[in-house]
């Protein structure tokens, strides 16, 4: 059998290497960190830095095929991998999603709309982008941000300079507030020969900038369903993708208007993994190894529950609860807000 090479040791890895587990595959995580999530389930574990370009070729050699379940991987590191296996998905998508800025521009160049924005840079930049972008509005960094972090929220043009320090000289987007009325996102796919398979839209619940929850069905009426599915598509299509993508969307009375992408696997396809016959994670190694995709039909109605810090004292609740299906991290819990696990509530039968 052949060995898929994973870079990122997080929880999302460790269900990527058990989805790969059940299909014959080994893994190789290359993770800086000791003992994370992915490191109890993968077969191999490169416990090296990004800098570390013996370690990095070591790596690429021991594997078949290179992916990732985070999109921060420093350039330098990529070009060396990318020099001895394949890397799916490929750059175009990493250094796109990489950048709010870059993301923002490319999906307006597709056609599909977004939040209005501005860069902001500097002082100068950011006066310019109030007046331009107005409020309220989100001041985001324009790279590595998270569940909500490096953003600051402006409720009136008064709050810009606070907002501004936030960022700590970090490049950063001024976005404008988009009155939505709920949140939605696709998880989509895209083979080595190029066919697309989507899950149907889940809605997303944040709280603090954190998923809280993903239902499915969503709310959209059978246009905008169909709407989400073709954008999502084009968005594979351009970027020539191989694996799954997030596709993250505003709900609108002016239409659906797309937040941001993940060139990964994502928390908001969770639901997946007890509502359809190929989850999110077997769509993806199924994809990144040149396996036909599965087909994206949902047999469940199912409702996702992250498990975040304290929510962990529910634990023995919920293993005792009837059609709740429990995944855990084997993570320490050392802070608030850290992502433990998450429960897949069983709904019923889908139609
Ligand atoms: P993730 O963990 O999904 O990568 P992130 O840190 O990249 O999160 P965003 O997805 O940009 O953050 O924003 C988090 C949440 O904040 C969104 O899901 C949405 O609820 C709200 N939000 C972000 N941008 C806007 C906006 N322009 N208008 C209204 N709400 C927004
Ligand atoms: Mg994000
Ligand atoms: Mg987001």
């Amino acid at each position: 059998g052949s060995t898929i090479g994973i870079l990122g040791g997080g929880q999302l890895g460790r269900m990527l290497s058990v989805a790969a587990s059940r299909l014959g595959y080994k893994t190789c995580i290359f993770e800086p960190g000791g003992d994370c999530p992915a490191s109890h389930v993968a077969n191999y574990h490169f416990q090296k830095n990004y800098d570390d370009k013996d370690a990095l070729i070591a790596f690429a050699k021991s594997v078949d095929v290179i992916t990732y379940e985070f999109e921060n991987i420093p350039t330098s590191a990529l070009d060396i991998l990318e020099a001895h296996r394949p890397i799916r998905p490929g750059r175009e998508a990493l250094r796109i999603s990489q950048d709010r800025l870059t993301e923002k521009t490319f999906l307006n160049e597709l056609g599909l709309a977004t939040a209005p924005f501005a860069n902001v840079e500097s002082a100068e930049d950011m006066i310019a982008a109030v007046s331009e972008i107005g409020a309220p509005s989100i001041l985001k960094t324009r790279r590595f941000g998270y569940d909500g972090k490096g953003q600051a929220r402006l409720k009136s043009a008064e709050d810009a300079e606070t907002a501004l320090i936030d960022m700590a000289g970090a490049p950063a987007l001024l976005e404008g507030f988009i009155d939505f009325t709920h949140e939605v996102s696709v998880i989509a796919a895209r083979g080595l020969s190029g066919e697309v398979a989507c899950f149907d839209p889940g809605e997303n619940v944040h709280e603090a900038g954190i998923l809280r929850t993903t239902t499915v069905p969503a709310r959209l009426s059978a246009s905008q369903r169909t709407d989400a599915i073709l954008l999502a598509a084009r968005i594979l299509n351009a970027l020539d993708y191989v694996g799954v993508m997030g596709v993250e969307l505003f709900v609108t009375r002016q239409g659906l208007i797309v937040n941001e992408i993940a060139p990964r696997v994502h928390n908001s396809g969770h639901w997946t993994q007890n509502g359809c016959a190929v989850d999110q994670f077997e769509q993806h190694i199924r994809a990144v190894v040149g396996l036909p995709l599965g087909d994206g039909q949902r047999h469940g109605d199912v409702v996702m529950e992250n498990l975040i810090g304290e929510d962990m004292d529910r634990l023995p609740e919920l293993l005792k609860t009837r059609d709740a299906a429990v995944h855990l991290y084997g993570k320490a819990q050392t802070k608030p807000g850290r992502k433990m696990g998450h429960v897949n509530h069983i709904k019923g039968k889908a139609g």
